[in-house]
């Protein structure tokens, strides 16, 4: 089946806010087997909305809206699609009595426009929106299926994981599977080269590469009866040629499955950090559950702070400098002892945009792991802005963690 998002609102055109919920139908339709051919933004105005509108019915068997369902005058979305199709809205007395329920459960003030939300195109379903006033609607006419669901990014996932997902699924009338194999250490191109016979023109089961900062999520969808046994037959080609960096099975984060292994095994973890500046304890701590491994992390950004804290030999840093080997081995041994943590990691490099020399070029990041048994150094060479650099070092040091500790988690 052939679909089209559509996402009203003027914030998204002027660039106020980003277009989250796009993204997010689109990967999650092409999950369930439905092909997106058109993502189109328009702002608040019924006029364009309607072109919009007509536009993606008429080539589209699946339309989904995000946003202008709410009670104010901008919001048209409603009314449009019910125009367009000659139906009539009406007010609905179950929708009507929720929203005073809503609004008195809160305490907060009622409005006349609030009503405006209990109206529903003739012969609609209602999607239930269970975290906010804005209900979803499902309109199935001429073969047609048209989704209107709320703006705000939580409530338009809710309804859609609640009540449009099963929809869809009925309309597929097949089993949809897919597998993803998260890489790291390998980039998008290499990872295409290698699978290109695969890729090469597959319909079924379909392989897309996706590159994230650092890492690369393969995704292989399957569809029809044989789904299961298609999925197994492509899986072994894929595991020969890229095994090594295969860290995990789903669509989760290189971050978030070193994370888990360290919750699971009981590992400690703290952090000393230079050029990252916090960005590895900031992002272990995004991971629910980590207060467990993750003990402590110091910010020790100069080279006071790397002798005070980290017991960092002065003449470490007078013979070879801050951003060396050598410091950067005695950060990561240190912070590990004086912690007393199985892992102790560190980072030290010149993030730029100045401040490099021709020895030591922008870029030049050391990252660091030790445990009891080992310290692993490794001498990075990054490219791209202040940003992009820090962020690189930050995922390094989860690469090194993970090629110490496992394979696949
Ligand atoms: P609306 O239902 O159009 O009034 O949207 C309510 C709020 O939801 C907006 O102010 C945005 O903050 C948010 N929103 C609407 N559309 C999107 C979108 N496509 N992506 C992310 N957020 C959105
Ligand atoms: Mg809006």
């Amino acid at each position: 089946m052939d679909a089209e998002i559509i996402s009203v609102g003027t914030e998204l055109l002027t660039g106020s806010i980003l277009n989250t919920n796009s993204q997010y139908l689109a990967k999650e339709l092409s999950n369930l087997g439905v092909n997106v051919h058109f993502i189109t933004t328009v702002g608040d105005n019924p006029e364009r909305l309607s072109t919009s509108f007509n536009q993606a019915y008429s080539c589209n068997d699946i339309i989904l809206i995000t946003g202008g369902l709410g009670p104010t005058e901008d919001d048209l979305t409603k009314e449009v699609v019910a125009e367009n199709l000659g139906l009539e809205l009406i007010e609905n007395p179950k929708e009507k009595e929720r929203i005073i329920n809503w609004f008195k459960d809160r305490n907060f003030h009622l409005t006349k426009n609030n009503f405006k939300q209990a109206l529903i195109p003739e012969n609609a379903t209602i999607l239930e929106n269970k975290s906010g006033t804005a209900s979803g609607v499902y309109i199935n006419k001429d073969g047609k299926h048209i989704f209107l669901l709320p703006g705000p990014p939580g409530e338009m996932k809710h309804v859609f994981n609640t009540s449009v997902v099963d929809i869809i699924n009925e309309l597929n009338n097949q089993e949809v599977i897919t597998n993803y194999y998260n890489l790291t250490g390998i980039g998008e191109s290499e990872v295409e080269d290698r699978i290109f016979d695969l890729i090469d023109n597959q319909t079924n089961p379909t392989l897309a590469t996706y590159a994230k900062r650092g890492e690369v999520l393969l995704r292989v969808t399957a569809n029809g009866k044989n789904a299961k046994q298609k999925l197994e037959e492509i899986d072994s080609k894929i595991k020969n040629k890229l095994e090594n960096f295969i860290f995990s099975y789903t669509d989760q984060t290189l971050a978030k499955t070193v994370g888990k292994y360290l919750i699971d095994h009981h590992l400690t973890i703290s952090t000393a950090e230079s050029c990252t500046g916090g960005m590895i304890g900031s992002i272990l701590t995004d991971i629910p559950g980590i207060s467990s491994s993750y003990m402590l992390g110091l910010i020790t950004y100069s080279n006071e702070a790397k002798i005070k804290e980290l017991h960092v030999k002065p003449e470490t840093l007078d013979k070879f400098g801050a951003v060396s080997e050598e410091t950067c081995y005695e950060m990561c041994n240190n912070v590990r002892k004086i912690l007393n943590t199985d892992i102790g990691v560190a980072t030290t490099g010149i993030a730029g945009p100045d401040g490099g020399t021709k020895d030591k070029p922008v870029g030049l990041v050391y990252t660091g792991i030790a445990t009891k048994d080992f310290v692993v150094i490794k001498k990075n060479l990054f490219q791209g802005t202040r940003e992009n650099i820090r962020y690189r070092s930050a995922n390094m040091v989860f690469q090194m963690i993970r090629n110490e500790f496992f394979k696949i988690y």
